[in-house]
């Protein structure tokens, strides 16, 4: 069972990548199904991160009735959570159907993490910590998703290097902690290969506790934003959680998760 839980296509701000020509390439790579999670943003001024639920929903009911004897195909979406988005995420979750969702940490206070806008001017303790710190509040508060996107992204875009999981180890694990608590899971983002990380993302260190901790619920994503990312190493990820103990991954229908073995 080969299932890509994060794609990105045209709806997504950052992809050009149109949704029919996405699922032709996932049947022709073998794919049982693929999980679309369009990027959902707010911020107090700028608008060009928002999907457009309507007309998203409109293609994917099409794409699925077409295609649905070749391959499943689920309707999701990536929010990207902050805590004074947390009302609007709420309302979008009430709004429409989804099957899955990510929920990730992209920016704080507005301020993004990929181009350095909120690291600028703070030490890497502080803005790891922040980081970590932002994603615990969120969820303390917000418990409409289904897994942690890529819970330690802070790493792809750190310039002083990668800061040890252990110096932020009981924040971390508090984390985990509250996801497990609450039946949520934690997502493996094969994108750290294409992005070169000398580990996988999350951490193996990261893994392995939420693998002591009782986590079960595990879901891979590629992070697909253009044609030659999908699919990509969800092979590799399998064996590498069955070699830290895990025995199985899911899939999601209707946010209820569907266990498989890897
Ligand atoms: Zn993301
Ligand atoms: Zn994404």
């Amino acid at each position: 069972m080969l299932a890509d839980y994060h794609v990105h296509t045209h709806h997504s701000g950052d992809s050009s990548y149109p949704m029919e020509d996405m699922i032709l390439q996932a049947i022709r790579l073998g794919l049982d199904e693929i999980c679309i999670t369009e990027h959902m943003d707010y911020f107090r001024n700028d608008f060009t991160h928002m999907v457009n639920y309507d007309k998203y929903l409109k293609e994917y009911c099409c794409m699925q009735a077409k295609y649905q004897d070749k391959i499943c195909i689920k309707f999701g979406v990536e929010f990207g959570v902050q805590v004074h988005t947390i009302k609007e995420f709420e309302r979008d979750f009430a709004a429409y159907p989804f099957d899955f969702i990510i929920l990730s940490n992209h920016q704080i206070d507005d301020k993004e993490f990929w181009i350095g806008d909120y690291q600028q001017g703070k030490t890497q303790l502080e803005y790891n910590r922040e980081y970590y710190q932002a994603i615990f509040d969120v969820i303390s508060d917000f418990k409409s998703y289904s897994v942690l996107g890529h819970l330690d992204m802070i790493k792809r875009y750190d310039r002083e290097g990668i800061l040890d999981d252990r110096v932020n180890e009981e924040l971390i694990k508090n984390i985990l902690k509250l996801a497990i608590a609450d039946g949520k899971g934690l997502e493996v983002n094969t994108s750290c290969f294409r992005y070169g990380l000398p580990d996988l993302t999350p951490s193996r260190t990261i893994l392995t506790w939420y693998y002591e901790l009782g986590g079960k619920i595990l879901t891979m994503g590629s992070d697909c934003h253009e044609e030659n990312h999908l699919g990509h190493f969800l092979l590799s990820a399998k064996e590498e959680l069955k070699t830290m103990g895990f025995k199985q991954f899911c899939t999601f229908d209707k946010m209820k998760p569907i266990f498989h073995d890897l």
